[in-house]
């Protein structure tokens, strides 16, 4: 067969952009190549519905040891006792629980998008708004941060069958303690979604949502490290609520229920490929050198949020815990749009971001969200997070003048070839 060069000259100026760029995507990372290199491996080709040692194929004795390895990989990385690596992605482990643990049209209660959620977890336009009836908390106006009390006076109002905790862009950490009394209280089941976070949660620098959640999702691929992917944890099994019985009439354990709503409920052959990756990372993930690394991340984190604060930007409840921080762009009369295009421009690589009680579209935003993971990964420290404040405040002071973008432009890539990559 020809070589697809057009696919792979593509994929060649992909990695030169990826190189020569600041990645500042909260959600982005630099996987290993032995990531990658499981990721394009032969795995791809096999078929191996069902769980390890329990499929509806032949010849799956290979790939039944790599996804045992993952899952027992996963529990050891966060300490849960049951896991499944299965979930294509981080929206697929989410549906997958609605799927187990929800009737069409059940209450859900989950973090506003527009003040840091994500789209799974009730909005209008994704299953998890269009299938269950969602209601939302959010942040209060004076000091961005989630007000428990109002959480609990909205689950005792629409009493909803789940509550979501986890974000997108949210910069503090969770009272998981407090969101399981909530949801003790309304009889709701309680799900975390760590997707962003969960590399510093997996290595202790962040408080542990498996000791109170009853369901803990994430990605594998943002501050993890990992490939592409989706993960669902427990820390203890129990029955389920709902009454749904096995053949024999035993009350079916709700780990039986979510393996089951992965598959068949809600996809079809698991990626092995994804899977070996996925176990490779999670290995990598219990390194000391990995350990030094997300506490660097979240140094960076740090040390960031107080230079931008120090030249005059609003932080969303002014600093952060962990590996991001959400800017409100009103007071410097900027829109996340013209943020992100113009220091795109100069080949820094952030997104624009709603903030909470933002009056601004989700196509135009107030806000844009910052993250250490991938350029932690690259190896920047503390002293070079201020060189990329300066950057960033310099391009979009000058967002207007091209002539200076051009010699920002030139200042990143110069600067950003002394960090190589692969
Ligand atoms: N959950 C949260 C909190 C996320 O931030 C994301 C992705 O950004 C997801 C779920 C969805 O993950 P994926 O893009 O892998 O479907």
């Amino acid at each position: 067969m020809k070589r697809d060069q057009v696919v792979f000259d593509l994929i060649q100026k992909e990695e030169d952009r990826q190189k020569r760029g600041i990645e500042l995507i909260a959600s982005e990372n630099f996987t290993s190549k032995q990531v990658m290199e499981a990721a394009g491996s032969v795995l791809t080709n096999k078929y191996a519905e069902g769980l390890p040692t329990k499929r509806y194929y032949g010849g799956c004795e290979v790939v039944d040891e790599i996804e045992q390895i993952a899952i027992d990989r996963a529990k050891e990385l966060f300490g849960a006792t049951w896991a499944n690596v299965q979930p294509h992605s981080g929206a697929q482990a989410n549906a997958a629980v609605f799927l187990a643990c929800l009737k069409p049209g059940d209450a859900i209660l989950g973090f506003d998008l527009s003040h840091g959620g994500h789209l799974t977890h009730g909005s209008p336009v994704n299953f998890s708004g269009k299938n269950y009836k969602p209601h939302f908390y959010g942040v209060d106006e004076e000091t961005g941060v989630v007000n428990m009390d109002k959480v609990a006076e909205k689950a005792k109002e629409v009493q909803p069958k789940l509550i979501i905790c986890g974000a997108s862009a949210y910069s503090r950490d969770w009272d998981y303690e407090r969101f399981r009394e909530i949801a003790d209280e309304v009889g709701a089941l309680l799900l975390a979604d760590i997707a962003h976070p969960a590399g510093l949660i997996a290595r202790g620098l962040l408080r542990d949502p498996l000791e109170y959640c009853h369901i803990v999702t994430t990605t594998t691929h943002k501050t993890l490290r990992g490939t592409r992917g989706g993960l669902i944890m427990m820390r203890g099994d129990f029955d389920n609520p709902f009454g749904i019985k096995t053949p024999k009439g035993q009350l079916r354990k709700m780990s039986s229920l979510l393996d089951s709503a992965v598959f068949p409920g809600m996809q079809g052959g698991p990626l092995e490929h994804i899977i070996a990756a996925k176990a490779i990372a999670f290995q990598e993930a219990l390194s000391d050198e990995y350990m030094e690394y997300v506490l660097q991340v979240k140094k960076n984190a740090a040390v960031m949020a107080e230079a931008f604060v120090e030249k005059g930007y609003k932080l969303i409840s002014g600093g952060t815990d962990n590996h991001l921080m959400l800017i409100d762009l009103r007071n410097k009369d900027l829109s996340g749009k013209v943020a992100e295009e113009t220091l795109g421009k100069v080949d820094i690589t952030i997104n624009k971001n709603m903030v909470p009680f933002d009056t601004r579209s989700p196509f135009v935003t107030s806000g844009m969200r910052i993250g250490t993971a991938a350029i932690t990964t690259r190896g920047l420290k503390e002293d070079d997070m201020k060189k990329i404040v300066e950057l960033i405040d310099r391009t979009l002071m000058n967002h207007e003048d091209e002539s200076a973008l051009a010699s920002i432009k030139n200042e990143v890539n110069e600067w950003m070839v002394q960090f190589p990559l692969y």
